[in-house]
């Protein structure tokens, strides 16, 4: 430990001799107790983040149990609050822009309307009526009750501009996000996010991985019956890399030639994974 002749604790109005100094922080000079005193300050820091840990550990706990109170989730809520508050303002503003062309309108209606049923009086009072009236009064009573709900001169009509931008859910791309991941980490991340799948997803995979899997062994018989030796080198690293391309779980039982080194290499040999 350092010690110092000539100079004091650098604690202030300290005018102990320093006798030792911590490693984490060496240009300070300490006496005996005031280096006792930073060792328990350190203790009670620390002390402190493992109480934060605690907490923090609860407060997963309770969304493991409750996922749904993650904060996508309530990001989600949100948007979904916000958009029906925007779709509200947006029929109260067209329901008051449209009201006064509709009160316009109806007793426009209602006069045609008038007319037509003091005509229809009039006939049946005179008893001067024949059938082609009879047809014409249908005919203009059913185009006035047409044109009440769907008026010739205006009307209401969606934009087909998107008026609530959509949400979808945004996975990012592993190797685009960390390039400098190892195949066998990437493989982890990949077994992590393919156990969180859907089952209709997962089966839609499959079929295509099942397709691959024959491709593959139709490949390598094609191989072996050549003899193993498809060109004079680089033979051994051809088969290697046709084998890399089976998903983890089948290469197990299917791999014949297995030999248990190469899991390692494949680890570190970025190539590979492509
Ligand atoms: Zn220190
Ligand atoms: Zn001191």
């Amino acid at each position: 430990m350092t010690t110092s002749t000539n100079r004091y604790c650098c604690i202030k109005d300290c005018k102990i001799r320093p006798t030792t100094t911590c490693l984490g922080c060496s240009e300070v000079l300490y006496c005996g107790p005031h280096h006792k005193q930073h060792r328990d300050d350190l203790h009670a820091e620390l002390l402190q983040v493992a109480d934060n840990c605690n907490q923090f550990l609860e407060e997963i706990k309770v969304l493991i149990h409750n996922p749904q109170k993650h904060a996508l989730m309530k990001n989600i809520d949100e948007w979904e609050t916000q958009s029906i508050a925007k779709i509200r303002q947006m029929a109260k503003e067209s329901r008051e822009e449209v009201l006064p062309y509709v009160k316009n309108f109806i007793p426009r209606v209602e006069t045609k309307l008038a007319s037509l049923n003091a005509e229809v009086r009039q006939n049946l009072d005179d008893c001067d009526f024949m059938d082609t009236d009879i047809e014409n009064s249908t005919k203009e009573l059913q185009r006035l009750k047409a044109i009440l709900n769907d008026p010739p001169d205006f009307t209401v009509q969606q934009d087909p501009t998107e008026f609530i931008n959509k949400i979808y859910l945004k996975v990012e791309d592993i190797k685009k996000k960390s390039p400098s991941l190892s195949v066998g980490d990437i493989a982890k991340e990949i077994g992590l996010r393919w156990k969180n799948v859907s089952d209709d997803v997962k089966k839609r995979y499959e079929q295509k991985a099942a397709v691959e899997i024959q491709k593959y062994e139709v490949r390598l018989a094609e191989y072996k019956k050549s003899g193993g030796v498809s060109s004079a080198r680089g033979d051994k690293a051809a088969a290697k890399a046709s084998e890399s391309k089976i998903p983890a779980s089948k290469s197990k039982s299917s791999d014949e030639n297995s030999d248990d080194d190469d899991d390692e290499d494949s680890d570190e040999d970025e190539g590979r994974i492509n």
